[in-house]
C-alpha cells in the first residue's frame, strides 16, 4: 500500500485510549470518524525486528486473513482493526466478585467452543487461550482474541516450538517437551478456563514453573499410568513423578459446577492428548441442555 494511501486511511480512526500492551505493539480503542462506530486498533511494531516481519505477527495475519477479518499493512508498521469488546475475560473476573451465574458459564464455554470448532475445522490452532486472550462485550458475547501464536496445522512440516502456551492453560504433553500437537492444545486450556470461569476467576493450575505445573496437574487428576499414557515417558522433558492419586470428586474443588459440568471437564482435563475431548464433542454434551 502506498505511504499516502496508508495515511488517508488511518485518518480515519481517532485514537481514544490505550487498552492493551502488546507483545509485539500496543493495543488502542479507536473511533471511526466516517461511521462514528468504535474499534480496537492493534499496532504491531516492525522496525525492531532484523528479518523484516516477525513470523508471529505474518502469522497473525495470514491466519485472520483466512478467517476473514480486515487488516491494513503498511511497511514499517502494521496496523490491525478489529471490532471493539468492552473488556478481556481477565478483567471481567476481576469485576465480579466471588460468584459467576452457572448460566453465565455455560454461555461462555459454548462460545469458547464454538468459535475453537471452527478454527479447528479451519485447520487453525490457537495455541495460546488464556482469559486475557478472550472477549466479552455488553450482549454477552464472547470472542476468541490475539491469534499471535496460532499456527495452521495442515501440513506437519517441522515440529512446532513448545514454548507457546501461557503455563498455567498448558497441556501436560507440552509441558513434557512434546513437539507435535494438535487441537488438543487448545482443548486442555478450554478445561482450565471452564474451571476458571466456574471459580470466579481463581485459576485451576497456578504453578510457578514447568515441575510445580505438572506437579499440581498430577495432585489433581493424579499421575498418569502407562496404560493410560503409553507415549508420555518417550516424551523429550519427560520426568518422573510420585504416583499421586486422583482426588475423588473434583467437585470439592469447583464446588459451583453441575455434577454435569464436572463430567464434562474431566473430559477436557484428560492427560492424554489423544483422549482429549473435541470441540465439537464437547458441545454435544449434556452440561449445554441443562
Ligand atoms: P497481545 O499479543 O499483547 O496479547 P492482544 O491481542 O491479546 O495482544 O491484546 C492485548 C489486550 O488488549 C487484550 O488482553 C485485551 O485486554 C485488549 N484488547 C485486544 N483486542 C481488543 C478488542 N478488539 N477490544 C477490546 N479490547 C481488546
Ligand atoms: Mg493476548
Amino acid at each position: 500500500m502506498k505511504a499516502i494511501d496508508f495515511l488517508k486511511k488511518m485518518n480515519k480512526y481517532e485514537k481514544l485510549e490505550k487498552i492493551g500492551e502488546g507483545t509485539y505493539g500496543m493495543v488502542f480503542k479507536a473511533k471511526n470518524r466516517e461511521n462514528q462506530s468504535i474499534v480496537a486498533l492493534k499496532k504491531v511494531r516492525l522496525d525492531d525486528e532484523e528479518e523484516g516481519i516477525p513470523s508471529s505477527a505474518l502469522r497473525e495475519i495470514c491466519l485472520l486473513k483466512e478467517l476473514k477479518h480486515i487488516n491494513i499493512v503498511s511497511d514499517k508498521k502494521l496496523i490491525l482493526v478489529f471490532e471493539y469488546c468492552d473488556q478481556d475475560l481477565k478483567k471481567y473476573f476481576d469485576s465480579c466478585d466471588g460468584m459467576i451465574d452457572p448460566n453465565i458459564v455455560r454461555s461462555f464455554l459454548r462460545q469458547l467452543l464454538c468459535g475453537l470448532s471452527y478454527c479447528h475445522s479451519h485447520h487453525v490452532l490457537h495455541r495460546d487461550l488464556k482469559p486475557q486472550n478472550l472477549l466479552i462485550n455488553k450482549n454477552g458475547e464472547l470472542k476468541l482474541a490475539d491469534f499471535g501464536l496460532a499456527r495452521a496445522f495442515g501440513i506437519p512440516v517441522r515440529c512446532y516450538s513448545s514454548e507457546v502456551v501461557t503455563l498455567w492453560y498448558r497441556p501436560p504433553d507440552v509441558l513434557f517437551g512434546a513437539k507435535i500437537y494438535s487441537t488438543s492444545i487448545d482443548m486442555w486450556s478450554s478445561g482450565c478456563i471452564f474451571a476458571e470461569m466456574a471459580n470466579a476467576g481463581k485459576p485451576l493450575f497456578p504453578g510457578s514453573d514447568v515441575e510445580d505445573e505438572l506437579r499440581r496437574i498430577f495432585k489433581l487428576l493424579g499421575t498418569p499410568t502407562e496404560s493410560e499414557w503409553p507415549e508420555m515417558i518417550n516424551l523429550p522433558d519427560y520426568k518422573h513423578f510420585p504416583n499421586y492419586q486422583p482426588i475423588a470428586n473434583l467437585s470439592y474443588v469447583i464446588p459451583n459446577l453441575s455434577p454435569k459440568g464436572i463430567y464434562l471437564l474431566k473430559k477436557f482435563l484428560v492427560c492424554n492428548p489423544l483422549k482429549r475431548i473435541s470441540a465439537e464433542q464437547a458441545l454435544k454434551h449434556g452440561y449445554f441442555n441443562e
